[in-house]
Order: structure tokens, then sequence, then C-alpha cells
């Protein structure tokens, strides 16, 4: 009987580990290491990778990792203890000393300072460059090139890469294509699907989406891809410990109901912000005037934009920081997914140590914010954004 997502994601990852008694909620393994009978077992063990010692696997993660697999539509996942964590596994298992990536402008900061302050000089080379357009990607194709890299909606600006097209061009040049999901999330688009070699996320976002965990996950087909990036994670050591990954497995049972409801909030309160006299821009793919609306409705779930949306007012310091201060309902806060409305400033978190002048050419400045859509009521939220503006 094949089964659609929504049971399968709430009976999944609960395999019987051990015994006669089997939970409805795993348990939490909170143990470093495994007691064996003897040698053989070990070696048994070892053979079917089965628990021996946490650093190597555990009980927690590879539920969890097995949940991700399914929702990533891959064959294996790896847990880790951030998504950077998981950022920085997943470019040392593609790349090595002489090769060179070609990576999206517009990515996630920390990801950006990696690739050009660390990997470079461990011999590494990173260009940037803005993946919206492809022959741009094209013409940085060197024979050292090894890896394009992107997310596919942009942060804050949400603008949309047509990922069709980005592995295609991999595919024609045999390079590694590495997609971040973190802002669209399995639930809106599948890039193993479309030929990607290996899917980010962070799991401290929409996925576990309740505040309480950082955690990260890389899912693949391929098993030689696996292999190495398993080896590094155990030698590089950034797991998730037992009780995150049970809370973040608890999150995830539910995030198709909330990021369902977080992207239609987002629709209402885009189209709400741009009728507002005092808004000067609204960012979200929903709106027919977002460059890529037509290639967002093409290549994400029917109805679903991304629960991202960012508006522009003054290009100033103070107004933004009274309008921070004017909200009642929605909290201001570095991070973005979870149940709740957050907003947070680009200029002051993710863009803060970037200079002006090149955040200004990618289009940020200080009048930017960036809402991070919950699972409140929609009115509520409009409501709160509009008298939080009218008392500017
Ligand atoms: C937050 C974030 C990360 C980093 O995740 P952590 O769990 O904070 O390490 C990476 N990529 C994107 C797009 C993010 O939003």
């Amino acid at each position: 009987m094949s089964k659609s997502l929504e049971t399968e994601l709430v009976n999944i990852g609960n395999k019987k580990i051990e015994g006669d008694i089997y939970p409805e909620a795993s348990a939490i393994y909170q143990t470093s290491s495994f007691v064996l009978k003897d040698l053989d077992e070990l070696y048994q063990k070892y053979d079917d990778e089965d628990f021996t010692y946490s650093r190597l696997s555990n009980p927690n993660r590879s539920q969890l990792g097995d949940v991700m697999s399914f929702l990533e539509k891959g064959n294996r996942s790896l847990i880790f203890s951030s998504g950077m964590g998981a950022i920085t596994t997943a470019l040392f298992t593609v790349l090595k000393s002489g090769d060179h990536a070609i990576c999206n402008s517009k990515l996630y900061g920390e990801t950006t300072i990696l690739l050009k302050e660390i990997l470079n000089e461990y011999g590494i080379e990173s260009d940037f460059i803005d993946f919206d357009n492809t022959e741009e990607v094209r013409n940085k194709i060197k024979p050292n090139t090894k890896l394009l890299y992107t997310e596919i909606i942009s942060n804050p600006l949400t603008s949309v890469v047509d990922i069709i097209q980005i592995v295609k061009l991999a595919k024609e040049h045999n390079l590694r294509v590495i997609v971040d999901n973190t802002f669209t999330t399995p639930f809106l688009i599948s890039p193993l699907e479309y030929g990607v070699d290996i899917v980010i996320n962070s799991l401290t976002k929409s996925l576990n989406g309740h505040f309480d965990v950082t955690a990260g996950s890389l899912t693949m087909k391929n098993e030689d891809l696996f292999k190495r990036a398993e080896k590094l994670l155990v030698l590089f050591g950034a797991i998730l410990d037992p009780n995150s990954a049970w809370l973040t497995l608890r999150g995830i049972r539910t995030a198709n109901l909330r990021i369902e409801k977080q992207n239609q909030n987002a629709i209402k309160i885009a189209q709400a912000l741009s009728e507002h006299p005092k808004v000067t821009k609204v960012f979200h793919p929903s709106l027919l005037s977002h460059p890529q609306h037509d290639l967002a409705k093409r290549i994400l779930a029917e109805g679903n934009f991304g629960a991202i949306v960012s508006f522009e007012i003054d290009d100033s310091y103070e107004v933004m920081n009274s309008l921070i201060k004017n909200f009642k309902l929605i909290k201001y806060a570095n991070t973005l997914g979870g149940y709740k409305t957050t907003v947070s400033h680009p200029c002051s978190s993710s863009h803060y140590g970037v200079e002006d002048a090149e955040r200004r050419k990618v289009g940020i400045h200080n009048g930017i914010l960036r809402i991070s859509c919950g699972i409140e009521n929609a009115k509520d939220l409009i409501d709160d954004l509009t008298q939080a503006i009218d008392c500017l």
C-alpha cells in the first residue's frame, strides 16, 4: 500500500532498536557507547553499520537521518550539530586543494565567509556570481572547476534560482551541484530529483521549527559521496547529540503542517505590505511584480512561495529601530523558520560585517526588514505590521 507524505511522515524513523519493548516515541539513547558480547559481535556490527560508539552512529541520529532521506527523496542522510557543520562537511566531501567552486553571490553569509576566508587558505578557490544568470555561471567555468553551489531562494531578497538550468550546465561540464535547501525545505522542492548531488538543510530552522535545537543534515543518493561525507563527519566530529536529535525528530513530525501555514501567511503578508503606502518595496516570489514569479510557480510545490517576506521602508537605521520597537506581537530574533513570526534586520545580522558598498550592490541597506512568517492568524500578523508601520 502506498502511503501519502503526511501518513508516512508520522510513521517512519521509528524502527525497533532492541528487545521486546517498542515505545510509541523512541527512547533517547543518551549513551557514548554500546556494550558488545565479544569481538565477533563488534565486527558484525561494523559490517551491519550497527551501533558501537556514538560518534560513529547513534539510534537517535539514525532515525532522524531516515526521516530526512524520506523527505529529501535520497538514499542516505547524515545528521550534524549545526547547519554549518553540514555545509563544511559537504564542501570537504567534493573539493580538494587545487579545485575551483562557483557559488551564488547571494549565499548565506557564513557559507560565503567559509569559502572565501577558510577554504581559500587550503588551496580551494571560489568565484561568487549571481546565479540568476546561467550564462554568467557558464562563463566562470575553468578546467579545475568541480562544483556549483547555491540556495534556491536567496536571503533576504528572495530571488529564485532556476535549478533545472544550473543542473543542466553542471552535467554538461561534469560538475557536482550542492543545494542548501534550508529556505525552501523538502516540502517546497526536492533538489535530488532534479539531479543535484548533495542537499543541505539547517534543521535549526523550519524543519525542527521550535527554536530549541541547532542541527543540520546532508542527504544524497550516491553511495561513494555518502561514504566520503560519513568519514568526514566521524573525523571532524560535528555530530548531533542524542537528545537534540530526538527533539528535532519530534519537530519534523509536524513540519508539513507548520510550513504550509507559514507559506500561506507569507502570501497574505506580502500582499498586505505591498498595499501599504509607506512600504516602498516588498520581496516575495508570490507577487506578480517579483522578477522570478513564474519560475517559482514552475519549480516550487503548488501554492508555495516560501515563508520569508522582506520589505523596504526608509533607508535609515533609526526608522528601522523604531519599527522593531513598535511591534506588539512579532518578535525580533536572528533566526527564521520557527513556529512564531520573527523579524530580523539583514544589515545587522546576516549581512553584518559585509561592507556597505558590497551590500548595496546586492540591494541590501538599513531600510530592509526580513519577516519569517510563523503559524499565527494572518490577520493578527497583518494588524501588528500595519500598526507598527503606521506609528512611524
Ligand atoms: C541558518 C542557515 C544556515 C546555518 O545553519 P546553522 O544551523 O545555524 O548552522 C545555513 N544556510 C542557511 C540558508 C541558513 O538559513
